[in-house]
């Protein structure tokens, strides 16, 4: 086994700390990579925190992760040691499934074993990235590029992929009014997308003071949903909406922005079910739709992307002492706009 050094809740009560733990030894397919740094997701927290289920602990958290190659076993023919690696939320599937067969593991039908607050093949609990090395089948290893900054790509894993495969799956871009709700991890690589795919972006957003950032990031306009007039300015506006928002929200009010045939794209995921009344869709035959991370294939798309036309996070590097903090600044939706962990800092 090998020996890791990562930092985990013991509980839904307990503050991150330092743990230490074991991996499985390198297999024949397996890629073993020194994990340099590691995105801050909202959706660490909701699992810390048993927001959705109960959760698995201790708990590593931590599933958009970089690094560079440190082992390889024998029959690996993608990756060498040294090269640099990633891997986002998925490190299993049952790969014969009609959607595993697509390309689309994180809708395996069998169910996929997620990189954190998951049990693997062998029945044993995953752990994430909060830690200093990590052991991956090849196959849900990814290819990073060089050319781009190490760090701000770290969040490509996660809010990249969970933004730019629903705009990618309904064909958003030129001529299409895209609406980016809250401007956090997910919102501000959403606004990103939205821009380089030709569309006309929106941010609508609770936090007035995000406006000039939000033009910074290439957003076309801004709404404060605090303010009633400008609300009213985009009554029936919007093509899409990307719901990125993590906490309950009014279905109802977002509704009433789209045009007819307008879909609403949930890929926040607050703790509570959304409550969507049943006028704010039948008139004007609109549509709320969900959309999960990505596959393997279509992530290594994103990540090609984005080193073609130079396209990363805009991040803020932490310290992992820090890690308390820093969720509670993502709490209050005081991220600029992702949190990634210098793993030098473990
Ligand atoms: P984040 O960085 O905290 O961003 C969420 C943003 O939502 C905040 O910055 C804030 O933006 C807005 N917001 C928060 N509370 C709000 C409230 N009460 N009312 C209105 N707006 C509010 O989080 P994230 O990492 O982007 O993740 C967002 C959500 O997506 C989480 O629920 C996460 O679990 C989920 N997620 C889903 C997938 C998937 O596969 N579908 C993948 C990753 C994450 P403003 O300040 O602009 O309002
Ligand atoms: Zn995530
Ligand atoms: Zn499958």
């Amino acid at each position: 086994m090998i020996p890791v050094k990562g930092y985990a809740a013991q509980s839904p009560e307990t503050d991150l700390a330092p743990w230490d733990f074991q991996r499985r030894e390198v297999g024949p397919h397996d890629v073993q990579f020194d994990i340099l740094y590691c995105g801050v997701c909202h959706s660490d927290l909701h699992q810390i925190k048993n927001d959705w289920f109960p959760g698995i602990f201790p708990m590593v958290p931590g599933h958009e992760i970089v690094g560079k190659v440190k082992k390889v076993g024998d029959h690996v023919k993608g990756f060498k040691v040294g090269d640099l690696a990633a891997t986002g939320c998925l490190v299993d599937s049952c790969r014969e499934c009609e959607n595993c067969k697509k390309g689309l593991e994180q809708y395996c039908l069998v169910g996929n074993v997620q990189t954190y607050n998951s049990l693997g093949k062998d029945g044993k609990p995953t752990y994430g990235g909060y830690s200093n090395t990590i052991v991956v089948h090849e196959d849900f290893v990814l290819h990073i590029s060089d050319k781009l900054s190490l760090p701000a790509v770290a969040p490509l894993l996660c809010a990249g992929i969970t933004t730019y495969s629903p705009l990618r799956h309904w064909k958003v871009g030129k001529g299409h009014k895209l609406a980016v709700l809250g401007l956090g991890g997910l919102g501000h690589m959403g606004v990103k997308f939205g821009v380089a795919f030709g569309a006309e972006v929106t941010v609508l957003s609770s936090s007035p003071s995000k406006q000039a950032d939000a033009k910074k990031l290439g957003a076309h306009k801004f709404v404060a949903m605090s303010d009633p007039e400008q609300v009213k300015g985009v009554k029936g506006y919007f093509d899409f909406i990307l719901d990125t928002v993590s906490a309950p929200h009014d279905m109802g009010l977002y509704l009433s922005l789209l045009k007819t045939d307008g879909i609403h794209i949930c890929v926040g995921v607050p703790a509570e079910p959304i409550s969507v009344p049943s006028f704010g869709i039948l008139g004007g035959r609109k549509s709320v739709a969900g959309s999960g991370i990505g596959g393997l294939p279509e992530t290594q798309e994103m990540l090609d992307y984005c080193a073609a036309n130079n396209i990363v996070s805009d991040i803020e590097l932490i310290d992992i002492k820090d890690i308390q903090k820093s969720y509670e600044r993502m709490l209050k939706g005081d991220v600029r706009y992702r949190f990634v962990i210098d793993m030098a800092t473990l």
